[in-house]
């Protein structure tokens, strides 16, 4: 094949054929086309786009370009959820035993963090013991015998995506529509799914900054799933404040498992009663965010699959289910089949922190948060050591901020605003400098924005 033409081809504005694309993605798969030839294509497809046509031509290729999951005949569904990526983001680790109980299998296939975004599986590698990469037939495995899996991709899934990501990341063109859809949608088509939900943030601290940029990605990617046989659905949600109160691995591993307890009847941390003078001891309710976002993913699947028909019975179940408990018996369960260590788990969960120094950040006036801004708060986490700043950086997992209070929060004088969890005492100082910014308290108290903008079905 003449790659060269292909490149002019593109470069020009004209509309590559799907035996070019599949042509393509074997070749440089196969090691047969040169980095530098590719880098070209990338920029060539980042300046002059994709069509629909060329975009699910790429999208296939991609997938079929190593192995795909193949499950056993079941009447439990395989659904999975997707998300663009933010501060705090640790809706995956709750949602995926939450899925199981209600009668799915997921093989939830997730990947490292980079940058200020957080990562699923660097959060699951806190865990003592804990295996992110498994191999294909255990990943089968775990699915049919627990229900839920969370790991990395194998070698041989989607090794085009690999190899594209890695040349895209060094050569400017990741933020590319089509090159973004065909890269998740690739990955996803591979775990051979009835069902995917994504989760498309925008905001300060999400990939697609504004509402309209995240609308164009999800239709997309929406339009593109249904057409390949798997019913998607996207939703928007806003990035602008982290979700949940905790951001940095561990601290995140700890925050989902709290919100798998609150449904498990464990009671809520009292601190915040004594701290902040919240006379109900437990953490606040108008963001509830984090519960809010699982219920919300599982209730639309619920939908997809046609388990349930309206969505307020859906999230009824949904809401049901996680108050059962049993999703949090679950959580064990399925750590225990990825190799975990559960007494040390538990015994690491029942510290109070496990970075060496714990700083908190007082409010200095009195009245309600109207900014939580994400961005700083995952530059403040990056820089403690739990992001990467390169995809080889070595990151720190106990790290991070918690305790962190949301817009539309109520907040004394000196309530704690969040605290710092550091290696040493002057990295926490700096942290905390940079942290202060990331707060407003204002003296009249505001709607916080919804945290579920849109619902994108087609
Ligand atoms: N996440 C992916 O997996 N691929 C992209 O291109 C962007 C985000």
């Amino acid at each position: 094949m003449n790659f060269l033409s292909a490149i002019e081809s593109k470069r020009d504005g004209k509309i590559l054929s799907p035996e070019t694309i599949e042509r393509l993605i074997r070749d440089f798969t196969a090691g047969k086309i040169p980095e530098y030839q590719m880098a070209a294509m990338l920029m060539a497809i980042y300046f002059r786009g994709l069509n629909t046509q060329e975009t699910r031509a790429l999208t296939l290729a991609m997938r079929d370009s190593g192995d795909a999951l193949k499950f056993p005949k079941d009447k439990r569904p395989l659904v999975d959820k997707h998300s663009t990526g933010g501060v705090g983001d640790k809706v995956s680790l709750p949602l995926a035993p939450l899925l199981a109980c209600l009668g799915f299998r997921v093989p939830m296939i997730s990947g490292r963090g980079l940058g200020i975004t957080g990562g699923t599986l660097d959060k699951l590698d806190s865990i003592p013991g804990f295996k992110t990469i498994l191999p294909k037939e255990q990943i089968v495995d775990i699915v049919q015998k627990v229900g839920c899996v969370i790991c990395g991709q194998t070698e041989r899934m989607v090794p085009a995506d690999k190899k594209l990501y890695a040349l895209r990341d060094a050569t400017g063109s990741v933020p590319s529509i089509p090159l973004i859809v065909s890269s998740i949608l690739s990955k996803k088509l591979a775990e051979n799914l009835d069902a995917l939900v994504l989760d498309v943030k925008f905001g300060a601290a999400a990939f697609m900054q504004t509402k309209a940029e995240a609308r164009k990605l999800a239709r997309a990617m929406v339009a593109l799933g249904n057409e390949c046989g798997v019913n998607t659905r996207a939703m928007l949600t806003d990035m602008n404040s982290p979700v949940g109160r905790t951001a940095g691995n561990w601290l995140e591993v700890k925050g989902s498992v709290e919100c798998l307890n609150l449904g498990a009847g464990v009671p809520p941390v009292s601190i915040f009663r004594k701290e902040n003078n919240n006379k109900t001891g437990r953490m606040p309710a108008p963001r509830y965010d984090l519960r809010g976002l699982i219920i919300t993913c599982a209730a639309h699947l619920l939908l997809q699959t046609r388990k349930e028909k309206s969505l307020k019975v859906a999230r009824k179940v949904a809401e049901n289910c996680l108050n059962s408990g049993a999703p949090r018996a679950k959580w064990d369960e399925m750590l225990i089949a990825q190799g975990a260590d559960l007494k040390a788990f538990n015994e690491k969960l029942s510290l109070d922190h496990t970075a060496p120094v714990v700083l908190e950040l007082k409010s200095s006036k009195a009245g309600f948060i109207s900014r939580c801004d994400a961005r700083i708060i995952g530059e403040v986490v990056r820089d403690l050591g739990g992001g990467r700043l390169t995809k080889e950086s070595a990151i720190n997992y106990d790290v991070g901020v918690d305790r962190m209070w949301k817009p539309g929060e109520a907040v004394h004088r000196g309530a704690t605003l969040a605290r710092i969890h550091a290696t040493t005492p002057l990295q926490a100082a700096s942290a905390a400098e940079q942290l202060k910014t990331a707060f407003e308290v204002r003296a009249k108290s505001h709607r916080a924005a919804p945290l579920v903008a849109e619902i994108i079905e087609s």
